[in-house]
């Protein structure tokens, strides 16, 4: 970082606010370092007319320090072509930003780090989808939002993990099939198989983060803490999926928390999220597993402000590419039932 930044009586007012919300999480020494970058990332915002996307799984000083949208993949990327300004700045890894770009070809979109990759994304390249559809004529390709453009570019429609059984129920039945390709998660697809008639072909690919959790640690947390409401992500494995009580996207757990107030919780995902979460619940007590995105962590406040001030790294994705990637995101986003 090229920018001399100090902890000033100007900075305390600026930032006092912010740090009431994370102070349980962030000890008063630590906003002190974090507290003059933010304020400055904040500044320059507003001088460049930039917005910040923040990830759920973001650490709190980023979630709630300068996180302008804050959501799922999905959310941020309908942001991104809602906002009006004209620079985004992905806070998040490099697929979000590729879907960012893909629905609002007209903006700058910036990601802080490019080594802010995911294990997903990397697992499946577009010349092995069309080697999937040359071994599978006539078979509908779904594919998780967690891939790369050139993937998404190949596929007929995308899915989350909020909405995967309704797209692969729903493209079966526009294509008159009881069998779909559903790249690259092969948990996500599994879970998904299970809660439908339609039978799932899949990939090799897994989250790094998600299919560390084994079902005996949900026993033990069960054991650890009885009464304990366990919610995990589909991107777990489906042995773990099958101990929660509940499974289902970042933002479907959040609305779960929001629902039912538990007295006492555990969100099987990234850990920054409960973090995140915990602001919002302060009745709720979360019980925090450690499984740390290495991709998403390389997202700090001093790399946002280097791409703010610098206006790097764009994301740029060949127009062709991008065109037939938007197709298969639009048709999801656009189906009705
Ligand atoms: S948490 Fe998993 S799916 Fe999400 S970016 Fe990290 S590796 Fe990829």
């Amino acid at each position: 970082m090229g920018v001399e930044l100090a902890y000033t009586d100007a900075v305390a007012r600026a930032t006092e606010g912010l740090y009431a919300k994370v102070a349980g999480f962030i000890p008063k020494m630590e906003w002190h370092a974090y507290a003059p970058v933010i304020a400055e990332i904040n500044r320059l915002k507003r001088a460049k007319g930039a917005v910040i996307l923040a990830h759920n799984y973001m650490t709190p000083e980023i979630f709630h320090g300068v996180g302008d949208f804050v959501g799922d993949s999905l959310a941020l990327a309908r942001e991104a072509a809602r906002t009006d300004a004209k620079i985004i700045v992905q806070a998040g890894v490099h697929f979000m930003a590729e879907t960012s770009k893909i629905l609002s070809p007209d903006k700058t979109v910036l990601i802080p780090s490019t080594k802010a990759g995911c294990s997903l994304a990397a697992s499946i390249t577009g010349a092995d989808v069309r080697l999937l559809k040359q071994k599978y004529p006539g078979l509908p390709v779904v594919t998780y939002v967690n891939t790369s453009a050139e993937v998404k570019a190949e596929s007929d429609i995308c899915c989350t993990s909020g909405n995967a059984v309704r797209v692969v129920e729903a493209i079966a039945r526009e294509f008159g099939t009881d069998t779909v390709i559903m790249i690259p998660d092969k948990y996500l697809a599994r879970n998904v198989a299970a809660k439908t008639g339609v039978k799932v072909i899949t990939w090799e690919g897994a989250c790094e983060v998600h299919e560390r959790f084994t079902a005996q640690e949900i026993r033990d947390y069960r054991t650890a803490h009885p009464g304990i409401v366990v919610l995990a992500h589909p991107e777990c494995p489906p042995e773990v999926v099958a101990e929660a009580d509940f499974a289902g996207s970042t933002a479907a757990m959040i609305n779960y928390v929001g629902d039912h107030k538990p007295r006492r919780v555990v969100m099987i995902t990234e850990c920054s999220m409960s973090d995140n979460v915990a602001v919002e619940y302060p009745d709720v007590d979360f019980v925090r597993p450690c499984n740390l995105c290495p991709h998403m962590k390389r997202i700090t406040l001093p790399k946002i402000l280097d791409s703010l001030i610098y206006l790097r790294e764009e994301v740029t994705i060949d127009p062709m590419i991008a065109e037939r990637a938007r197709r298969s995101v639009e048709r999801m986003i656009n189906l009705k039932n």
